[in-house]
């Protein structure tokens, strides 16, 4: 049983992001997680690609690599194929993934690699001065745009479910404590597991801003980024309902947006299926107990 403390997870690097950022949160909630489940600092890896989120592994006492633009998920289930015994986390903004990273958001959901992807979603380029990202609504005008959006917003807990991530959840950066419980959850999940994480970007993004998501005086009913999902995504439903509720919930979006685990799945995750295929594969793996069952015909 490794003996470590939080401050084991943090480097000496302070970060430099902009005053209020919600990135602190998301740092925050990670090293936090990573504290909580007593992973081995020798044994973790977080992958970035470019952006500001992208200065993650910078923060953190961790092995970590600052990939190329949109590459993050390639190099991180890279890695997580030539060493499956490393906990893995894949961190990058809504313009990274889901702009140029969109194919290859796309593809790692088909193939389900055991890892997790944090998605910093704040709907703006904030690295290159607030351009419109991926998940800016039709029609709305940041500070930073001299027109209104002309693009519709994309979804991306619809795209990661269509997709065929095996856990998809969404949480908030300002709330630290529950986005600490989903990084785990996340981190724990047998697959590839997908978080979105709605993020405040003070300097670029006025329209949704902290005081937005929990405007002044709000209480917790009032907040909107709180209504909390079922820490099941949807139990004891069936497979279509299940299907049907999910949708309904990720298109949620205005006076309250759902949070929390939206949807989980148990299949054989990648390394499974390359092991039924290479029987040099890593013989150790699985570490973390029984795979569910493997159909290579489905
Ligand atoms: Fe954060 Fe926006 Fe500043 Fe980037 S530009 S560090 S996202 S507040």
């Amino acid at each position: 049983m490794l003996e470590l403390k939080l401050a084991d997870y943090k480097a000496e690097k302070q970060p430099d992001w902009c005053p209020g950022c919600g990135d602190y949160g998301i740092l925050s909630a990670l090293q936090m997680a990573l504290f909580e489940l007593k992973r081995d600092p020798s044994q973790t890896a977080v992958f970035s690609g470019i952006g500001c989120s992208a200065k993650t592994p910078h923060y953190l006492n961790v092995y970590g690599v600052h990939t190329l633009h949109g590459r993050v998920l390639p190099v991180a289930q890279g890695a997580k194929l030539a060493n499956p015994h490393l906990t893995v986390v894949a961190v990058g903004g809504d313009g990274d993934g889901l702009g140029i990273g969109a194919g290859h958001f796309v593809a790692a959901g088909r193939r389900n690699v055991d890892m997790l992807y944090i998605l910093y979603d704040n709907e703006v380029y904030g690295l290159t001065k607030g351009q419109a990202g991926p998940t800016l609504g039709l029609g709305e005008k940041t500070k930073s745009l001299p027109k209104p959006n002309p693009q519709s917003r994309l979804n991306p807990l619809l795209l990661a479910f269509a997709a065929g991530y095996t856990w998809i959840a969404r949480g908030y950066a300002y709330d630290v404590k529950g986005l600490k419980e989903l990084i785990k959850e996340g981190i724990e999940h047998r697959g590839l597991a997908f978080l979105h994480v709605l993020q405040p970007c003070p300097t670029y993004n006025d329209l949704h801003t902290k005081e937005w998501f929990a405007p002044p005086g709000f209480t917790s009913s009032r907040k909107r980024a709180t209504t909390p999902m079922s820490p099941q995504g949807f139990p004891r439903r069936s497979w279509t309902s299940k299907m049907m509720l999910f949708q309904e919930k990720a298109l949620e979006w205005g006076e309250r947006i759902p949070v929390g685990v939206f949807w989980k799945a148990e299949l054989p995750t990648f390394e499974a299926r390359l092991k039924a295929y290479l029987p040099r594969y890593p013989e150790a793996y699985p570490a973390r107990g029984p795979e569910a069952p493997l159909d290579l015909e489905g």
